[in-house]
């Protein structure tokens, strides 16, 4: 999870990457920050926060030049701190270089062991310091040469964007498990993870970035280069049920789309004898309007959500800190009073809040409360940049859909099938990773990464 933005010989490069991260902010919140181009040299700024928290009028002009780069965060990989916040930058022998990083790489670590017994100092630890490294000391003549050579190094999942004073690189791994879309404002290019950044300042959606595909711009225009062997297919499904914002367009899909047939077919395979339907705001929301259309039960706001919960929090005293979920969602009481609902979110992680929010509804006065899930249930952790954390603190993994149900307080539960899932992506299914369903992971990874 993270998300980036790039756009090439603009005017106001800065200024425009700054509205591009404010449409993805939603793909992580932790930290921020941009590096611009100037044609002599790098400005770069990142700092812990929102974008709207971490950038000025003043800090934007500083970032000068006509190309930038940018980065939102959401640690993956790399624990939350700014040491670790991207865009990553470093001069070497060959100049300045920016990098900012949407994915997880699955070897990272072996490679970082290797440099560092090879006297390399590393900055951060991020799993994206390790492509820097490998660049640096590449000894190829062009950027692009260097930065596929390391690239043909490093495994598993990166959308990434590079800076450096005159060109901007960007690359889709092989796999394509990240988005990476590829728009145009007026002459100039840009990069980003979902095309609903394209949308808001205005740029017009080109095509997406193609699995190994890698982007040079430079003053000579676009080059587009297919280095790297082919691979299978490997998109990430999550994008669709959870990740991605609903007004995108990606992997060859409107998401919304995909979401609300999720729900569609979630009706039809676990009906409920219910007089309502509430979607849990906002994930939940595109698939309980397909759920309640195909079920032909009415939908109703019965769960308010505070769009205003900062990341800002002054800690509360202990007898309040307990908030958890209430803070952000409130049910509205009266509507649901001595009636049977059903709820539709996209998915369960731990559990903790899904339990929190049945009994929120039954506090409201709901008669039975039905939860049902736009997703399989996620049995296993997922090592591409998705946040699904160790297979312990799943709750699928060591519960059965019976067991779910009794802990999450729920009258009944019922999750996605995978087939119906996969009939929703459709005819491109087998482009699509499932591997927080399955367990069938399309790279490989070091066994210890795994084993809790
Ligand atoms: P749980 O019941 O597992 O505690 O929480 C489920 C909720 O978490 C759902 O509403 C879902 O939209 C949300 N969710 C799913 N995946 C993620 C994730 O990777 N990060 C965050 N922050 N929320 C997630
Ligand atoms: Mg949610």
């Amino acid at each position: 999870m993270c998300g980036i933005f790039g756009i090439y010989n603009h005017p106001e490069a800065s200024n425009h990457t700054y509205l591009g991260l404010y449409a993805l902010q939603h793909r992580g919140q932790e930290s921020a920050g941009i590096a611009s181009a100037d044609g002599k040299q790098l400005h770069h700024y990142r700092q812990m926060g929102h974008v709207s928290e971490v950038f000025t009028r003043d800090l934007l002009k500083k970032l000068a030049g006509k190309s930038a780069i940018g980065h939102v965060r959401y640690s993956t990989a790399g624990s939350s701190e700014l040491k670790n916040a991207q865009p990553f930058m470093v001069d070497y022998s060959k100049g300045s270089l920016a990098i900012a990083h949407n994915g997880n790489l699955t070897n990272a670590f072996l490679i970082q062991s290797e440099l560092e017994a090879d006297g390399s100092i590393f900055q951060s630890n991020m799993d994206t310091e390790v492509i820097v490294h490998l660049i640096a000391r590449s000894r190829e003549k062009t950027l692009v040469e260097r930065t596929i050579q390391a690239l043909k190094k490093v495994e598993g999942a990166y959308s990434l964007l590079f800076l450096t004073e005159k060109e901007m690189i960007a690359v889709r791994d092989p796999y394509g498990f990240r988005p990476l879309v590829l728009g145009q404002l007026k002459e100039a290019p840009v990069i980003a993870s979902e095309s609903c950044a394209l949308d808001l300042i205005g740029a017009q959606f080109i095509r997406e970035v193609e699995p190994g595909e890698l982007l040079l711009f430079d003053k000579e225009g676009v080059a587009s280069y297919k280095p790297f062997p082919q691979k299978p297919l490997s998109q990430c499904v999550f994008e669709f049920i959870y990740f991605a914002r609903p007004d995108s367009f990606i992997f060859n899909r409107n998401v919304y789309e995909v979401r609300k047939s999720l729900g569609i077919q979630l009706a039809k395979e676990s009906p409920a004898a219910v007089e309502m339907v509430v979607p849990i705001p906002d994930s939940g929301f595109p698939a309980t309007i397909g759920y309640a259309s195909e079920a032909k039960i009415p939908l109703e706001m019965g769960m308010i959500r505070n769009h205003y919960v900062g990341r800002t929090f002054i800690e509360p005293e202990q007898s309040i800190r307990h908030f958890g979920v209430k803070i952000k969602l409130n049910p509205v009481k009266g509507l649901m009073e001595g009636k049977r609902i059903v709820i539709v979110d996209d998915s369960i992680v731990r559990g903790t809040t899904s339990r929190k929010i049945v009994k929120m509804f039954r506090g409201a006065g709901a008669k039975e409360v039905h939860v049902r899930i736009s997703s399989p249930p996620i049995t296993y952790p997922c090592f591409f940049g998705i946040d699904t954390p160790k297979r312990s603190e799943l709750i699928a993994s060591s519960h059965s859909v019976k067991e779910t149900q009794k802990y999450i307080t729920a009258n009944s539960l019922s999750y996605l099938s995978i087939e119906g899932l996969r009939k929703c992506v459709k005819k491109e299914a087998e482009n699509f990773c499932y591997a927080c369903f399955t367990g069938d992971y399309s790279v490989p990874f070091p066994p210890e990464v795994c084993s809790e």
